[in-house]
């Protein structure tokens, strides 16, 4: 197959665009994609400068889709630098495959000249995944206790290095399962909370939070949303990526797993479909955010972390009590 571009040999056929790819169209189409969404969700202040730059954190775990990320912001801010990239690493006390993992985002960190911070569960929490599942107090799946846990880190720390934005490197298929999840669970306060946490929500609902009294919420986004998993994969390949490619040996959402393999069948046969379920996701968010905005109780501070929270304690002090 030819690109259908330049004529040069596909690396790639997008079923959905129906476009073929070449090497360079290909990695050029990514890296318009996560600029595309920059400037679609405003993650850019007009008044952001290279004397006076935002800090962005991203969330890099050494997984392909952070790598990618983290590279393709670095590329693109490199020469006019209005933002100032920190990659900020989190080891949850899993042997062996966080270690390999943070090597890879070391170099990373180290070739793309970035900032790098690594903060860990064992000296935060005092828990180390590994025991974490062992002990299994609240009988549920390693990733509930771990997505608590890390959604926490990941927010506090970026409130400690003043960042203005919270960057994570989740692509199309994340996205789409998670919407499908909240969808098929019924689970209308988590659509709401999709428009609040992305930057879809960031004029209306975002900045009017982060103004109340808890300092922290620093806005999130999601700048790879639109690039699907095995696109992003194949990015880090070409670019030959640092990435970590092994999945976590925790991993067991099963729910997750099943929601998974029905949207590669339906994809299959319908190609489209992740982005069309995005697409009408991100209109329901926005509209179960403006219902439910001010009657879901005020966010409060956890008593005994100080955390954002609409209860006395916060879920990952719950949790943290559960397991001591
Ligand atoms: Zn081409
Ligand atoms: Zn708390």
């Amino acid at each position: 197959m030819e690109c259908d571009k330049c004529g040069r040999e596909a690396v790639m056929h997008a079923a959905y665009s129906g476009l073929h790819m070449c090497e360079d169209h290909f990695c050029e189409s990514v890296e318009k994609r996560v600029r595309r969404r920059i400037r679609e969700d405003n993650l850019l202040p007009d008044d952001a400068t290279p004397e006076d730059p935002e800090t962005w954190v991203v969330g890099l775990s050494g997984g392909k889709d952070s790598v990618v990320l983290a590279t393709i912001l670095h590329d693109t801010f490199a020469r006019a630098p209005r933002v100032e990239l920190v990659a900020l690493s989190i080891h949850e006390g899993i042997e062996g495959y966080r270690d390999e993992s943070l090597a890879a985002c070391e170099e990373l960190a180290a070739e793309l000249g970035i900032r790098h911070e690594v903060v860990t569960y064992e000296e935060e929490f005092d828990v180390r995944m590994d025991e974490v599942v062992e002990e299994d107090p609240e009988n549920m799946s390693a990733c509930a206790y771990c997505g608590v846990f890390r959604r926490d880190l990941l927010s506090r720390y970026a409130t400690r290095f003043d960042a203005d934005k919270l960057l994570t490197g989740h692509n199309i298929d994340d996205e789409a399962e998670t919407a499908m999840m909240n969808f098929l669970e019924g689970n209308i306060t988590q659509i709401a909370k999709h428009f609040d946490a992305s930057l879809g929500g960031f004029e209306g609902g975002c900045s009017e939070r982060s103004r109340g009294e808890s300092e922290a919420f620093v806005p999130r986004a999601k700048p790879l949303r639109d690039v699907p998993e095995k696109e992003v994969a194949l990015y880090a390949h070409l670019r030959d990526l640092p990435a970590h490619i092994t999945e976590c040996p925790h991993a067991e959402e099963a729910y997750r797993g099943e929601i998974q393999e029905l949207l590669y069948e339906l994809e299959e046969r319908h190609p489209g479909t992740r982005h069309s379920i995005m697409a009408g996701y991100e209109e329901l968010a926005a509209l179960a955010a403006s219902e439910h905005r001010g009657g879901d109780g005020e966010f409060g501070e956890c008593e005994r972390c100080g955390g954002p929270t609409r209860t006395d304690i916060c879920r990952k002090c719950d949790l943290l009590a559960a397991l001591t």
